[in-house]
């Protein structure tokens, strides 16, 4: 449990350098969690500059050196898996099994990266201008300082999916967690460096948003954020005017359709599980349901089956299946979408309350129908445990519907024949498709990119790219022979002519 010895050893860790400090709430309660000091601005610009020292240095360590330390991270993550899924349960009111799915989700980033970066990061001989008489190579070399902003709903995993890439590649890190879910973090901040990481290349800070997240974007060398499509909208706009590059992991209001050839009950129980997987405060959850006509009846019934034998309950063990949702802001938001769609006349299937009895801030699972365009809830992010559940007449409506959202995040598609799931999939507009699946198999895949397609983002996590992201390329060609300065004695003209010639002959014999 969260001691206040554990608390100082943490809070040790936040460059802060005033008295100044925050209280967390533990959400099962309601009560003060811990109090966690406050950067200024100053500690951002100091934060940022002792980073860039250590950088230096940490550039010139080999890959395979630099691998090493995330291998013992990985280890410690596994040793203090419990305490980790204690602190995270307490700051976010999430249940222990999205607690372990979250803590399990940087285990993977460890293991993709350390097989895969040796080979990304290495220089890469390139084709030269002209074979032989050119020797060209691309280097992969760090970004420099790279900030990175995290929001609440999975704080653990969101900054440690994005910090792990960072720092094998080369770069210094300065994290801005969300201020509420900032011990989880700097537990794995701490094991890190009890891991061997050099000292000061991973810097913290907290504070509000708008002035310690904005000195971040301010001075770093390249920004990681994840977190809402209206803050990721303003950092585009700050760090564009630096000509920083960045990735946004942005918002989502996912669809979930649910094909004629469907297993119906496959769907049911998979939707359950992903609608309100931490309460529905998952980026990927489905929102919207299409479900086709012809199964329509049996899909709602199985489904509403498997919504009200949900489990909820605060505790700390695993036989919840879901927790609390995070603040009394997230209650007030998932509260008003469902009230404005009660009053314009949506129909409340189950669900539709809040249960102060569990917690201050828990939230039935809640099921509409009859959601219309002017409601709330129809195609702004309810980021809670809410859907709706539509009928569509043909697979080709439940296509065009899904796509009309300006967001593209995450799409599921359920069909007892993958061949067609996928066919569908290829005609979704979300950065991810999941089919007879939610979110899961999809995030765990690291070797594959994802990230969001139109207001859901810029930028992939995951993959190559989601290493390659925090480097520039650089070329680095050399003439072996003079070639692009003919000698004085030979006219410029004859010299054209020659190289016209080479040109030609490249392109005829296709030697490049
Ligand atoms: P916000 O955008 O409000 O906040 C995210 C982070 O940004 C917080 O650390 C916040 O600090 C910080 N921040 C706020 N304003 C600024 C600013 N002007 N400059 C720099 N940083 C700032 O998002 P939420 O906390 O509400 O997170 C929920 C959202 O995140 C949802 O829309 C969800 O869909 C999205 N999300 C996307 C994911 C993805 O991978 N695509 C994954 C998870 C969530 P502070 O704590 O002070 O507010």
């Amino acid at each position: 449990m969260i001691t206040d010895a554990l608390v100082a050893r943490l809070c040790d860790r936040v460059a802060a350098s005033t008295a100044d400090t925050f209280n967390t709430v533990d959400v099962f309660t309601g009560g003060t969690l811990a109090k966690v000091p406050r950067s200024s601005p100053e500690d951002v610009a100091e934060a940022v500059e002792a980073a860039r020292e250590t950088q230096r240095v940490w550039a010139g360590v080999a890959v395979a050196d630099r691998i090493a330390i995330f291998e013992r991270f990985h280890g410690l993550l596994l040793k203090h898996a419990e305490e980790i899924m204690d602190v995270l349960q307490s700051e976010t009111g999430k249940s222990r099994r999205d607690a372990f799915l979250e803590v399990s989700a940087p285990l993977v980033t460890i293991g993709y990266y350390a097989r895969k970066a040796p080979k990304l990061l290495a220089p890469q001989r390139r084709q030269g201008m002209l074979p032989g008489l050119v020797k060209t190579s691309e280097l992969r070399v760090p970004k420099g300082v790279v900030g990175t902003i995290t929001p609440w709903n999975y704080p653990f995993a969101l900054a440690f999916m994005d910090i792990i890439p960072a720092l094998i590649a080369g770069n210094a890190v300065v994290l801005k967690p969300d201020t509420q879910t900032a011990l989880c973090t700097l537990y794995g901040v701490d094991l890190l460096y009890q891991a061997g990481l050099p000292q000061g290349l991973l810097q913290v800070v907290i504070g509000d948003g708008p002035v310690v997240g904005t000195a971040i974007v301010d001075t770093a060398d390249y920004i990681g954020f994840t977190g809402s499509t209206r803050t990721g909208r303003e950092i585009a706009a700050r760090a564009g005017r630096r000509l920083v590059g960045y990735s946004l992991e942005l918002g989502g209001k996912n669809p979930l359709l649910v094909l004629a050839d469907a297993n119906v009950q496959q769907a049911a129980v998979g939707a359950v599980q992903t609608c309100f997987s931490n309460s529905g405060q998952l980026c990927m959850s489905p929102e919207r349901l299409f479900v086709h006509t012809e199964i329509y009846d049996d899909f709602v019934r199985r489904f509403l089956d498997e919504v009200k034998r949900m489990n909820l309950a605060a505790g700390y063990d695993y036989s919840a299946d879901m927790g609390s949702l995070t603040s009394q802001r997230q209650l007030e938001t998932v509260q008003k979408h469902v009230e404005d769609a009660r009053a314009k006349g949506a129909t409340v299937l189950t669900g539709g309350k809040a249960m102060p009895e569990l917690g201050p801030f828990f939230y039935e699972p809640t099921v509409l129908t009859d959601v219309t365009p002017e409601m709330l809830c129809y195609d702004n992010e309810t980021f809670g445990p809410v859907v709706s559940i539509y009928r569509v007449a043909t697979e080709a409506e439940a296509i065009d519907r899904a796509n009309a959202t300006s967001y593209g995040l995450n799409a599921s598609v359920f069909s007892k024949s993958i061949e067609h799931g996928e066919r569908v999939a290829a005609q979704l507009k979300a950065g991810t498709v999941h089919i007879n699946d939610g979110h899961v198999v999809g995030l765990g895949s690291a070797d594959a990119p994802m990230g969001g397609m139109k207001d859901s983002g810029i930028g992939r996590r995951n993959g190559a790219e989601g290493l390659l992201k925090y480097t520039e390329s650089q070329n680095i060609s050399a003439q072996r022979v003079p070639l692009v300065t003919p000698p004085r004695w030979l006219p410029f003209g004859w010299y054209v002519k020659g190289m016209q010639g080479l040109l030609r002959l490249i392109r005829r014999t296709n030697i490049r």
